[in-house]
């Protein structure tokens, strides 16, 4: 397979998915859906290399789960294909929507042994039903139903994605090029991903793994005389705020690194840079429900949160419970698996001189069992 370069298309939002999770992360076993297609294919047919396609958001994440190469995806199908084909080498190239997860080997292998019989090779099923083109019935023998992956000469694919638009797949636009198009019989197993229900007619995805992720995140400021001050999301009264970029919410900012720290997503600035304007004054609490819906859509679900306030000032009991809901109601878990403790310093340190606030916080995950979802 040293001539063809496979192409992984994983940059999809999963609008029509109907769960939290992308469906490129849905975990199988310990790898997120993309790698563990990424990998199936490798192990069969040991391309010359592989390439994902991810979104832009996901593209650094991405990155830290293998040596394949990632590639940012575009704003629809063919510019996230013109992105990655820009980094082909090889005469050939298969590409495959990541929402086609379950490979039939044995269809890639009529695919790719028809190589040199087309520019573009593909796999297709026949209609079983009677088709119908508006209300006059069709012969369903001349219909074909298109799949991935399908098999490119790669020059002649990229003309056709520079010179076509709007096309779903590469056949099409390959075919509008008026180049030939080669026929292969397809595979039911080759099922697209699409809706919530499709996962059952998906036998070969796998439940993920039960492991436990724990993060830990720290944040200190100083205070700053007028400004509000806010902890957990909650206004606390005091003479005095926490001077920082953003609403200063040193609670939720250790919080956020806990979860990032448990998730390998690396820290709050590399996120939210305090460099950018955007973030000026910014509610942290926006910024802790940003950070929830990636690590949902990025395959986890929280199990706990335990945070420790360190405050010589103010006295924070009488606002303890309803941080505690606050930060459960952002979590989107139960208040018994948020807990939120507060001490002093017994005026030792920065903390006791009624200098600053510092608070530490653990958070653990777990992968979304979408096995489980009713
Ligand atoms: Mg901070």
């Amino acid at each position: 397979m040293q001539d063809i370069t496979l192409i992984l298309l994983a940059a999809g939002s999963s609008s029509r998915f109907g769960l939290p999770v992308k469906k490129q992360w849905l975990y199988q076993d310990n790898k997120p859906l993309w790698l563990a297609v990424a990998d199936n294919f490798q192990n069969s047919f040991n391309f010359k290399k592989i390439i994902v396609v991810g979104s832009p958001d996901e593209i650094a994440y991405m990155k830290q789960f293998s040596n394949y190469l990632c590639v940012t995806g575009g704003n629809n199908r063919s510019a996230s294909l013109r992105n990655a084909l820009a980094q082909v080498k090889t005469p050939f190239v298969l590409v495959n929507d990541i929402a086609r997860c379950c490979i039939d080997t044995e269809m890639v292998e009529r695919v790719i042994s028809k190589k040199e019989e087309g520019a573009c090779i593909v796999p297709v099923l026949k209609a079983v039903d009677t088709l119908y083109l508006g209300q006059e019935p069709i012969d369903r023998e001349k219909v074909h139903i298109i799949q991935t992956p399908q098999l490119s000469h790669t020059d002649v694919l990229r003309e056709a994605l520079n010179n076509t638009v709007g096309f779903t797949d590469e056949s099409s636009a390959i075919r509008a090029l008026g180049e030939t198009v080669l026929f292969v019989e397809g595979s039911i197993k080759a099922h697209k991903l699409t809706t919530q229900s499709d996962l059952e007619k998906l036998p070969c995805l796998l439940p993920p793994a039960s492991d436990t992720f724990v993060g830990f995140g720290i944040d200190i400021h100083p205070f700053q005389e007028g400004k509000e001050m806010k902890l957990c999301g909650i206004t606390i009264d005091s003479p005095f705020g926490f001077r920082a970029h953003s609403d200063g919410d040193v609670a939720i900012h250790a919080l956020i690194d806990a979860l990032m720290g448990a998730s390998g997503m690396g820290d709050i600035g590399e996120l939210f840079p305090d460099t950018d304007a955007v973030y000026a004054g910014a509610d942290s609490s926006v910024l802790l429900r940003e950070v929830v819906k990636r690590i949902r859509a990025f395959g986890f679900e929280i199990s706990n949160v335990d945070l420790t306030i360190l405050a010589q000032t103010p006295k924070l009991l009488p606002y303890k419970q309803v941080m505690r809901e606050h930060i459960s109601t952002l979590l989107g878990i139960a208040p018994i698996r948020t807990n939120i403790k507060a001490t002093t310093a017994e005026k030792m340190g920065f903390v006791g001189r009624e200098e600053g606030v510092t608070v530490q916080a653990v958070a653990s995950l777990k992968y979304f069992n979408w096995k489980e979802v009713p």
